[in-house]
C-alpha cells in the first residue's frame, strides 16, 4: 500500500510499503480521510516528545471496515485499559499509551491497524472529511472539562486557527459564551464567518474585560501571561497548547495566581467518550464546520502544504486516501 512515512526529521516520503499488520483485539480500517494536524507538522519540523521514528503520521483518522461497511473515526489511542487512570476515565493518561500516528502507525496510508475498543461509528448523515475534525474537536472538549466550563460562563480563547476555533464551537454546544484573542489580522479576517455562525466574539469588541476562564490554542508565553490577568478572581487557566519560547514566568504572574485564586489546568489528547461527543456536535454544526476545511489534496501534497501550516496560514487540509 502507499504510505506516508516520516523517516527522519525533515524527511516525509511517500512509500510503498507492506499493508499494516493487526495484532488480537484489531482490525484494519481502509482510511477514507485523514485531517492534517499542527502537530504532524511540528513532527516533521522538529519532532515531539511521543513521537517514534520512522513512522506513518497522521492521526484524525476515518475510515471504513471492508468486512462490516461501517464507517468510523478513530481515537488515536490505546490504553492499557488496568491502571488507575483508565479505570477512571482519564484513559488519555495511561502511561502505557500507545499514540496512533506517534508511537504506532497513523492514517497517511491507504490502511491503518486500529485497536476495535478505539472505533467511534460516523452517524450516518455526517460526511467523513467532516468526521476527521473530531479528534481535535475531542481535545477542546477535554481542555474545556479541566477547566469544568459552565453554562453562561465567557470563555476567552487565545488563537483563531483550527483548533481555536473548534475550541469556541465546544464552548457555544456547551451554552457558554466564547472570545476570540488573536493578534493576526488575517487570521481574524480569515475566520469571520465562522466565527458568526457559532457566535464567537472578538474580545476586543467586548466592554467586560473579566473572563470565568481562559484556554490557549497558540504557543506563546503571552497568551499565558495575559490569560491570567484577564480572568476574574477565582478563574481557570487551560493550558492546552505547550508553550514554545522560553520566556521566564515572572513571579509576580505566580503571585497573582495565589493572591486571586487562579486555578491551572494542563490538557494533552482527548478520551474516546469525548471523541463520541465531538461527532455528535459536529452532526449538528456539518455545515459551519466545514467552513473550516482549507481544501481536500493526496498523500503526495502533504510535504508541500506543511509550511503553510507552520506559519498559521491555512485552516484543516483533509487527505482524501
Ligand atoms: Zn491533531
Ligand atoms: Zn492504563
Amino acid at each position: 500500500m502507499n504510505a506516508l512515512q516520516l523517516e527522519k526529521i525533515g524527511s516525509l516520503q511517500l512509500k510503498e510499503t507492506h499493508t499494516s499488520e493487526t495484532k488480537p483485539g484489531e482490525i484494519l480500517l481502509k482510511v477514507t480521510h485523514c485531517a492534517v494536524c499542527r502537530t504532524d507538522a511540528k513532527m516533521w519540523e522538529r519532532g515531539q516528545r511521543d513521537l517514534v521514528l520512522p513512522r506513518v503520521l497522521g492521526h484524525e483518522i476515518c475510515g471504513i471496515s471492508e468486512e462490516s461497511g461501517k464507517r468510523f473515526a478513530v481515537w488515536p489511542g490505546s490504553a492499557c485499559g488496568h491502571c488507575e487512570d483508565c479505570r477512571r476515565g482519564t484513559e488519555n493518561l495511561c502511561r502505557e499509551m500507545q499514540i496512533i500516528g506517534f508511537h504506532k502507525d497513523g492514517g497517511f496510508a491507504e490502511y491503518v491497524a486500529v485497536p476495535e475498543s478505539s472505533l467511534i461509528p460516523i452517524p450516518d448523515d455526517l460526511p467523513g472529511e467532516i468526521a476527521s475534525l473530531a479528534e481535535p474537536l475531542a481535545c477542546a472538549i477535554n481542555g474545556l472539562r479541566q477547566i469544568r466550563v459552565r453554562e453562561e460562563e465567557r470563555i476567552l480563547i487565545y488563537g483563531a486557527g483550527s483548533v481555536g476555533l473548534l475550541t469556541g464551537l465546544a464552548v457555544s454546544a456547551q451554552n457558554a459564551s466564547p472570545f476570540i484573542r488573536e493578534i493576526r489580522p488575517d487570521r481574524l479576517t480569515r475566520s469571520e464567518v465562522f466565527r458568526d455562525r457559532i457566535g464567537m466574539t472578538c474580545a476586543e469588541d467586548c466592554k467586560e474585560h473579566r473572563f470565568d476562564a481562559a484556554i490557549n490554542a497558540a504557543p506563546s508565553s503571552d497568551t499565558f501571561l495575559q490569560g491570567l490577568s484577564a480572568l476574574r478572581p477565582g478563574g481557570r487557566f487551560c493550558l492546552f497548547s505547550g508553550l514554545i519560547d522560553d520566556q521566564p514566568i515572572p513571579v509576580p504572574a505566580i503571585n497573582e495566581i495565589h493572591y486571586r485564586q487562579l486555578r491551572i489546568a494542563g490538557a494533552y489528547g482527548c478520551t474516546a467518550a469525548q471523541m463520541k461527543a465531538a461527532l455528535n456536535i459536529l452532526a449538528d454544526h456539518k455545515n459551519d464546520v466545514k467552513l473550516l476545511i482549507e481544501d481536500h489534496i493526496t498523500l503526495e501534497q502533504v510535504p508541500h502544504i506543511l509550511p503553510k501550516i507552520l506559519a498559521g496560514e491555512a485552516f484543516k487540509f483533509v487527505v482524501d486516501v
